[in-house]
Formats: C-alpha cells, structure tokens, sequence
C-alpha cells in the first residue's frame, strides 16, 4: 500500500523483530564490525544468501532504516548515506564519469560543488560546460562525450527555481543523466525523480537533520545505479556514523511539519521585506515578483516554497555588515536549515572561492544577505529585522 507522504515519513523504517517487544526508536547499532560463529556463515552473508552486516563502511542496519526512509518518500528504488553532502555529491558525479567525459553544471551552484566540478574532475580530464540553467536552453551544450546535467532544484542564493521537468526530457534527449542537489526543497517540496531526474542527492546537514547537529549525505536512486555508487563509496570510504544516521531518522519524522513551517515563515518575510525601501531586491520563489514563481508552482508540491530567501540591501556592503551586526538572536551562521533564523552572506561564505567575475555573474552582490528562515512565530522575526533596519535606513 503507497500511503501518503506524512505516514511514510513516520513508519517507514521501522524494524520489526521477533521477540514480543521492540523498541519504539530504531537501536543505534553503533558498531564498526559484526562477528560469526564460523567462516561459512560470514561466506553466505558475502554471497547475498544469508541476511547479516560484516563492517559498517559496507552496511549497517541505521544506514538501511535511513535509506528505507529517504527512498521511501521520494519514491526512488534505493539510497545510500555518507558522512557529508559532498561525499554523496562527488561519488554521484564520479559513478557517472571517466576520463575524457563531459559535464554540464549549473553555473549557479553551492561553493563545495562548484569548486569540485571545476578543479577536482579537471585533475580527471573530465570537462564541463558551465550554464545558466534557468534562462537559458541548454541544448547547445552538449557534446558527444556529455554524460551528465548537474543542477540544484533552488539555485542558491538567488532561490530560482530550476525546471527539472525541462531539463531532464533535454539531458535524456542526448544520451546523458541528472543528477539534481534538493537540499534547499528537500522532498516535501519537489520530488526530482517523479520529474524525471535521475538521481538526487542531499546535503542532510540541512533540512533533512534539521538541528544544526549532524553532517551527513544522501543520495535516491535506481538500483542499478545505486549499486554502482555503492561499490565505489566503498573505496573512498565516506561513512556515515550510525549515531548521526539515527539522528537524521529522528528528524526525518518531523521533516513535512518542519518544512511548512520554515516555508509558511519565509513567506511572510519575504512580503514584509518586499514593501521595505532599504531593500532594493527580494529573492523567493513564494513571491508572484520572482521571475520563477511560474515554475515553482508547477514544479513543487503543497504550494510550499522552502525556507531560504535573499535580500539585497541598496547601501550595499556597509550596510550588509551593519545589518548583520545589529540582529540580536538572529546569528550569523555560515550554514542553514536551523530551527532558529540565521543569516549568512554569500560573498564571504558558501561562494567565497569565487572570483569577483564568477560572483556577478552568479549575480551575488555585497549587498546580498541570505536568510535562513526558523521555525520561530513570525511576528518575532519581522520585527527583529524591522529594529534592526531602522538603525541603518
Ligand atoms: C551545504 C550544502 C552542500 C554541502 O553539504 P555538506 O553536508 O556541507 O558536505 C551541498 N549542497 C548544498 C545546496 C548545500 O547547502
């Protein structure tokens, strides 16, 4: 029975034993190596003929609730878990690639990922056609070679919403896989695989652990290709600690009422930041202004879109400073997806490996702060900003 996505998000998961009893919260095995009574019992779990864990870098029952979890509700055939986005990121792309191979990227990308693709798959021979997947068609940029699409669901900081729906029926025309980075929507927003992507990969540090309190990483799939990674995560060996992956099962029950919350919040920020005159520029998808609100709307799910937004303060770079300074229980925090409200500044942060070129044309001015919007009442928020504002304007 397919039930829906909030009783999936609580069930899933869920081990059954055989005695009479068992626990309520899946148990942490917190163990690095499993032992057997003889060589032959430890052959037929090898040979996939007998049910067993050897080592927890090849496997373990928290690894296998959490990927039941991810792949569950974003109804792909399989996950796996690592110890950080960017290792489920960088052994995404990897499987897919081998010397003198191709890639396009969003040219708009987190700093990590952009800083991969373009320095370490370069040590590779593997190429990549950076473009602005938003406003542009990307058909001209495939060559014979082109293996892959990388993009983000929201393009960070600007929050565009990417239509994956256009871009997937593209990079299939040609022959070549999408990968697509959801951290900023997380499932209950936009599902990559029912729009046609091919595999997606998260960044659990955010929205999927929630807390501010585990670094981990994710990656939905097909079995094939889910095996594929599988084999070489094994060899760079990223694993992610059973304890972090029990707390992301402990969050992932809370995820649908933790996201509304964060989208219901930005949402009424972004309003009141749009009527500010200190504000020369408002970026969320949730506002009928944003250039992507059209596609948001048919690419995501619940009318929810996400907790992030981007402000972009006229007096630019001394007034961002001054902004930031003033806030008082809103911290300046180089990450996102908290329970409690955070900014970061992009310039500084996740695009600081950036050249002043590759910023403006990522369109990252001085003045751009980005707001991670918190699970606070609202009317807490606004006038926070609201008496911060009014000390530089
Ligand atoms: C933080 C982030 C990453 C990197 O994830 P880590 O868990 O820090 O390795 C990748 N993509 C996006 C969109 C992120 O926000």
């Amino acid at each position: 029975m397919n039930k829906r996505f909030s009783s999936r998000l609580v069930h899933l998961g869920d081990r059954l034993g055989d005695s009479v009893s068992i626990s309520k919260s899946i148990p942490i095995a917190m163990t690095s190596v499993y032992s057997f009574d003889d060589v032959e019992s430890l052959d037929r779990v090898y040979e996939g003929k007998a049910r067993g864990y050897i080592y927890t870098r090849n496997g373990n029952p928290v690894h296998d609730a959490l990927a039941e979890i991810m792949s569950g509700i974003e109804e792909g055939e399989a996950a796996l878990t690592y110890s950080s986005g960017m290792a489920a990121i960088s052994l995404s792309i990897l499987a897919h690639v081998k010397a003198g191979d191709h890639i396009i990227a969003a040219s708009v990308l987190y700093g990590g990922s952009f800083q991969f693709i373009k320095s370490e798959l370069a040590r590779f021979d593997i190429s990549v056609t950076f473009a602005d997947v938003v406003n542009e068609d990307i058909s001209s940029c495939f060559m014979p070679n082109t293996r892959l699409v990388y993009v983000e669901t929201i393009s960070n900081p600007t929050m565009e919403a990417v239509d994956l729906e256009a871009i997937a029926k593209t990079a299939h025309r040609h022959g070549a896989k999408l990968v697509v980075d959801n951290s900023f929507a997380t499932p209950v927003i936009c599902q990559p695989l029912l729009l046609g992507a091919d595999v997606v990969v998260y960044s659990a540090t955010k929205y999927i652990g929630g807390h501010s309190d585990v670094t981990a990483g994710i990656v939905v799939s097909d079995k094939e290709t889910i095996g594929r990674i599988y084999e070489s995560g094994l060899l760079f060996g990223p694993t992610l600690s059973p304890f972090d992956g029990w707390l992301l099962i402990r969050s992932l029950r809370t995820l649908e009422l933790r996201v509304r919350q964060h989208s219901q919040n930005a949402l009424s920020l972004a309003e009141y930041f749009e009527n500010h005159p200190a504000i020369s520029a408002v970026y969320y998808p949730g506002l009928p202004a944003s250039p992507t609100h059209a596609a948001a709307g048919r690419l995501f799910n619940n009318d929810l879109y996400g907790g992030m937004l981007s402000i972009d303060l006229r007096g630019g770079e001394p007034q961002a400073y001054a902004l930031l300074r003033n806030l008082e229980t809103i911290k300046f925090v180089p990450s996102l997806a908290g329970v409690s409200t955070s900014t970061s500044y992009p310039a500084r942060t996740s695009h600081r490996s950036l050249s002043d070129e590759e910023l403006k044309k990522a369109r990252i001015s001085k003045g751009l702060i980005r707001i991670s919007t918190g699970l606070e009442d609202i009317s807490d928020i606004i006038s926070e900003f609201d008496t911060a504002l009014s000390k530089i304007y």
